[in-house]
């Protein structure tokens, strides 16, 4: 048996037929970039997420550079986030020009801790991003009244948790700007790249849609310096045809997760992932703690299994941010966590079969 860490080709079969024939219709039209199919689009995420406005744009990176300029911030500005997520969250801020600073996160949701938020927070400080790791929201409701003490916008990094929900309301929609990402991988995929900004603002609306062309209004008229990034009709074309799925494959995801909580709760060398209670995910991954990590994942790779590891290296320790005068130490839990945690097969499409095999297999492993 063959267990893959997520199988496109499954999500794409029963859909292909409708995506194609939108794919023509992209194709007869000749609009390629933008156009009706991207604002069909929009309309469709801004009613999913019960926000007002939603601005498409090249990818989930650039959708935090667009929400961080159309904040305006930039050189001397700061930006609280965590070290422990994909490296863009903090990329996006030092490509403003602006500086990343780091808070640890909690161990049992993988999530940026608010108790240590404020210690963080100087008079430069502008932003907190947030990130809504694994598709779990991270604790929006403590990080908010931090940004409304002390005057702060939140970018809420959703890139991994489309669908999520904090204190019911969907994740991206609680600060003052969300951003989305339909990298392939992503629960909501496109055949490329893609992002969006989503935000209930119609001045941060009107601003990101004019820097996404790069910071034009009127047409060849700039205001700001924007960048040239657009959402393009094909993968818009595909996204409305998967969108329709996605309520269902998140329920199909969490589902999955039952199993796996019901049938591993007894192998004590693994910690199964915690939600917190106001919190529903979409389980973007199914990430354990694992004692003897780098066995297990050989393990599991030997037999067919496919598993990953998010994050093996904090961003407080990458190379690229060692101007940021970090070390090892700075921050136990997520450094703790690079070395504990494993990623195991958790997409809508999977079998019971299948987990049952990843199931066996893990507690064959500890059985050794
Ligand atoms: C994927 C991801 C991004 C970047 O999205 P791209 O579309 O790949 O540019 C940003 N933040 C997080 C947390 C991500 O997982």
């Amino acid at each position: 048996m063959k267990v893959p860490l997520l199988d496109l080709n499954a999500q794409y079969k029963p859909l292909l037929p409708e995506i194609k024939e939108q794919i023509d219709e992209v194709i007869a039209s000749n609009q390629y970039i933008l156009g009706p199919k991207v604002k069909e689009f929009e309309e469709s995420i801004q009613k999913y997420l019960e926000v007002k406005y939603a601005v498409g744009c090249a990818s989930g990176t650039d959708a935090l550079i667009l929400a961080l300029k159309a904040l305006e911030i930039g050189e001397g500005d700061e930006v609280i986030t965590t070290p422990f997520t994909f490296f863009a969250s903090a990329s996006s801020i030092y490509r403003v020009g602006a500086k990343p600073v780091f808070a640890d996160i909690k161990e049992d949701t993988f999530n940026i801790d608010p108790e240590k938020i404020e210690g963080k927070i100087t008079d430069k400080t502008k932003a907190i991003i947030p990130v809504h790791l694994f598709g779990q929201p991270s604790e929006m409701d403590k990080i908010k009244a931090i940004a409304d003490k002390h005057n702060l916008y939140i970018i809420e990094d959703n890139a991994q948790g489309i669908g999520s929900k904090f204190d019911d309301k969907f994740g991206a929609t609680i600060g003052d700007i969300g951003t989305l990402s339909f990298f392939p991988s992503k629960n909501l995929g496109a055949m490329g790249d893609g992002g969006m900004c989503v935000t209930n603002n119609p001045d941060l609306a009107d601003k990101i849609k004019q820097l996404r062309v790069h910071g034009e209004s009127p047409k060849y008229f700039h205001k700001w310096v924007g960048l040239n990034s657009r959402l393009d009709s094909i993968h818009a074309a595909v996204l409305n045809v998967k969108l329709k799925s996605l309520p269902k494959w998140s329920q199909m995801r969490r589902d999955n997760a039952k199993y796996y909580y019901e049938n591993l709760a007894d192998v004590k060398e693994i910690i199964l992932p915690k939600i917190h209670s106001k919190a529903l995910t979409i389980y973007n991954q199914f990430t354990l703690i694992a004692e003897k990590r780098d066995e297990l994942l050989n393990f599991l790779r030997k037999n067919d299994i496919g598993c990953a590891i998010y994050y093996p290296l904090s961003l407080h320790l990458q190379e690229c941010f060692s101007y940021l005068g970090y070390k090892k130490g700075d921050f136990p839990i997520s450094e703790k966590l690079s070395d504990k945690v494993i990623s195991i097969p958790i997409y809508s499409e999977i079998s019971e079969e299948q987990q049952a095999f990843v199931v066996e297999k893990i507690k064959e492993f500890y059985a050794k």
